[in-house]
């Protein structure tokens, strides 16, 4: 008599514990969901990002899984964050800004230089048809492929090399964005892009000046450039040094 009910106690324990755990879970997911939801308000709506795409991709992307276990409880918040090899991953707004600068529509192929953790790889992928993304470190690349991957993303292709030279093998791109600071822009990234709408969203400035976030536009093959803000991001690294 004994055995039998040893074994419906065990049953109901392990019952119990899954119990436990899926709630835990849920409310681990329900917790990120709220901290990306006032991200969005607080920190992108209440200042300037207007576009619905760009803010709908925002609140998809889990950010908190494209930054170490051990700071995932900042991954939502105001500032950059370290993601390993001397990088980072931007700060949201940051991120917000420059996608909406690059005024996508859905049906673009973008370039994206400097694919680091690849959140912003995945806000592009929300948005537009097909994402090119280069990183200059073997490490950074492949983990971001792997996550990547992992999360459904099948509009990502990943190169590893130095982003100064583009990717010519898919080019005119309509834009490219640059996640890194050049001290000029790459002229093979000016020849990349479409001829008449192409478009590329860079940081510029040498290692100790301040850089500032151009936007280039090429109208019927001329360019046109303007400085937005002043921003901080790491050296491009590799030929433009
Ligand atoms: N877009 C990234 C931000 C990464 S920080 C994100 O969402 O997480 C900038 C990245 O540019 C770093 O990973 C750095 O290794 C990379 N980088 C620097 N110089 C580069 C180059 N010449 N070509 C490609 N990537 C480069």
């Amino acid at each position: 008599m004994r055995k039998p009910l040893v074994f419906i106690l065990l049953v109901f324990i392990i019952f119990l514990l899954i119990v436990i755990y899926e709630h835990d879970k849920i409310d681990e997911i329900d917790d990120y969901v709220e901290k990306r939801q006032s991200m969005v308000l607080n920190q992108l709506h209440s200042r300037d990002i207007i576009d619905s795409k760009v803010l709908q991709a925002m609140l998809t992307v889990p950010r908190h899984k494209f930054v170490d276990e051990h700071i995932r409880e900042s991954a939502y918040n105001d500032y950059p964050l370290s993601i390993g090899e001397g990088q980072t991953i931007s700060q949201p707004y940051i991120v917000a800004l420059m996608t909406q600068l690059l005024e996508l529509k859905g049906n673009e192929k973008v370039l994206e230089i400097g694919t680091g953790s690849g959140y912003q790889a995945a806000v592009l992928a929300e948005i537009v048809k097909e994402v090119y993304t280069i990183e200059i470190y073997e490490s950074l690349s492949k983990k971001s492929e792997k996550l990547l991957n992992g999360l459904g993303y099948r509009n990502i292709k990943f190169k590893v090399g130095d982003g100064y030279h583009g990717w010519e093998e898919h080019a005119p791109y309509d834009a490219i964005i640059v996640t890194c600071a050049p001290d000029h822009v790459p002229p093979p990234l000016l020849q990349q892009i479409k001829d008449n709408g192409g478009r590329i969203v860079i940081p510029v400035g040498g290692i100790w000046m301040v850089q500032t976030l151009m936007k280039i536009e090429k109208i019927e093959g001329q360019i046109k450039s303007k400085g937005i803000i002043g921003v901080r991001f790491v050296p491009m690294i590799g030929h433009s040094r």
